[in-house]
């Protein structure tokens, strides 16, 4: 007999950055303890087709996939808490469905119809929605829905649900997530924007079943029945979403608010028994309770928007946790390092980790950092441009190749010892067009990298046009900088390593995507372990 599919949708009123995203991914991990197998979707209102083409600033780091899509942050909260890797399949955006159905509009698919948002573009949003649970792999597809309700961009999502309620009434539920704002002057908190949110939902068809309700303080039990009177929904629905102090607290405060347990009565399905969140719970304590503490340095571009390095900051998090170690960030803005305050801005840090980006911001400061902690032997970690950033440094300065660059930056460098990669040189779109998602890395013995992995070949994620030029591979070798990692297919360099230095490692990939609660990547753990030796030593 096929699995029967459960759709779940999570809708958003009031205001942006409520977290859906969080809320979304804990409720998935509560049904995952359950023994239940979920996955997660965000749908995106905007026209872009994917979000690669962004600036950070818009809307954070651009997560990537195995399957080299270039999605939204929140599919990296899905795979951090859930330990379940997601595919291009669960990040749909309004560019993207368009686009589609444009492309069967040109090929005659609609056989002469006039083409419309309503049903053409919500049949294509439901296509998207239900593929997952075509695959049969799953009792669960959350679906979140990017935006707040009432905006015009959000319209033919929430008549998508609407539809797709009233066709599988039994099998599908909406979560409603509010915002309760508490009015200092009067002393209170406030229901009315709840209701008048649901009441727009209301308008579009869609009646909520539950209400996740975003608060600073915690709602009594009267306030709960006014919600749940003025909204239409039984009063063990309306669930408390108390500010929590880190993210990984919200599958436990959604588990006491009996969250799954709802979920699972309103399906009519079993709620017997309680999720198991055992190793969850493991990893909150080590996390809360670190037995030593260390800082670094996170030299960036986008550093105003933490959110740019979303995936970094969690990586330090999980592998910190599982050395009970806490790992705290010194954000150092790339544009603000230079020779004379390199000292004064990093001889407190006890590591360096050099972010990935793009264009010539700020590249001069990345380089003089890399100078300054090669020179002191403080702890190095760069990411794909912070690699990249390494070689140029180490050529012009060890190998004395004046001018030595990057030719994303300097076309017309004498020194392209980062150059474009051959099957990139014939693209000119930017969307979509990078070296992307997992490849092969084989990895030499007797290296940080080895030692880390303790596998001699790795699958990890990239996002570059760049790469390591191998003409200058001999000389950078012999000067001491090993390629410590290759792709096997390519020989594309992917990861360096400093001779007589504790720590200098270089990957022209991307650690971080992978890093989870369950499983942190080895090569932060290898990082955290040598900034705790360079503090131990001095
Ligand atoms: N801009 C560099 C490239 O395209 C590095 C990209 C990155 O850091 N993700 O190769």
């Amino acid at each position: 007999m096929a699995r029967k599919v459960n759709y779940i949708f999570v809708t958003g009123g009031v205001t942006s950055s409520l977290g859906k995203g969080i809320i979304s991914a804990s409720l998935a991990k509560l049904l995952q303890g359950r023994g239940y197998s979920v996955t997660i979707q965000k749908l995106d209102p905007y026209i872009n087709i994917d979000p690669g083409t962004l600036n950070p600033y818009e809307h954070g780091e651009c997560y990537v996939t195995d399957d080299g899509a270039e999605t939204d942050l929140d599919l990296g909260h899905y795979e951090r808490f859930l330990n379940v890797r997601t595919s291009q399949a669960n990040n749909v955006t309004t560019g993207r469905v368009y686009q589609s159905v444009i492309e069967k509009e040109r090929k005659g698919e609609y056989l002469g119809k006039t083409v419309q948002i309503i049903p053409h573009i919500t049949d294509e949003i439901k296509d998207r929605i239900k593929i997952l649970g075509k695959t049969g792999e799953f009792d669960f597809v959350i679906t979140e829905i990017g935006g707040t309700v009432g905006d015009i961009e959000s319209l033919p999502y929430v008549e998508a649900v609407r539809q797709i309620i009233w066709e599988h009434e039994t099998e599908s539920l909406v979560i409603h997530l509010t915002l309760v704002p508490y009015l200092k002057a009067a002393g209170e908190l406030k229901t009315k924007p709840t209701q008048h949110s649901v009441k727009a939902l209301l308008e579009l068809g869609v009646q909520p079943d539950i209400l996740v309700c975003r608060t600073e303080y915690h709602l009594n039990s009267d306030i709960r029945k006014k919600i749940a009177k003025f909204c239409n929904v039984s009063s063990d629905a309306v669930i408390e979403s108390i500010d929590a102090e880190t993210i990984y607290d919200v599958p436990i405060l959604m588990k006491e608010e009996k969250l799954d347990q709802v979920v699972l009565e309103k399906l009519h399905m079993s709620s017997a028994g309680k999720p198991d969140l055992n190793k969850w719970e493991a990893f909150l304590l080590r996390f809360k309770n670190p037995k030593n503490e260390i800082n670094v340095a996170l030299i960036g571009k986008y550093i105003e928007l933490k959110d740019s390095y979303k995936s970094i900051v969690e990586s330090f998090n999980h592998a910190g946790a599982s050395l009970e170690c806490k790992v705290n960030i010194k954000w150092i803005h790339s544009e603000k390092i230079n020779d004379d305050n390199s000292s004064e801005l990093l001889s407190d840090v006890d590591g360096v980790l050099v972010a990935p980006g793009f264009g010539s911001r700020g590249i001069e400061g990345k380089i003089q950092a890399i100078k300054y902690v090669r020179e002191n032997k403080i702890p190095f970690f760069g990411i794909c441009l912070g690699m990249q950033c390494a070689i140029i440094e180490f050529s012009r300065h060890v190998l004395n190749l004046d001018g030595a660059h990057s030719s994303e930056i300097d076309e017309g460098t004498d020194y392209p010892v980062i150059d474009l990669m051959e099957d990139q040189k014939k693209i000119s779109s930017k969307g979509g067009t990078m070296r992307l998602g997992a490849y092969a890395c084989k990895i030499k013995e007797d290296s940080h990298a080895y030692k880390a992995y303790n596998e001699s070949i790795v699958y990890e994620r990239h996002r570059h046009r760049y790469e390591f030029n191998n003409k200058y591979l001999e000389d950078i070798e012999k000067a001491g900088l090993k390629a410590t990692g290759f792709n096997p297919e390519s020989n594309l360099v992917e990861i360096v390593e400093l001779e007589d230095h504790p720590y200098f490692v270089g990957v022209q990939f991307h650690p971080e995507y992978k890093s989870t609660v369950a499983n942190p990547a080895p090569l932060f753990k290898s990082f955290i372990k040598a900034a705790l030796e360079n503090k131990k030593r001095s």
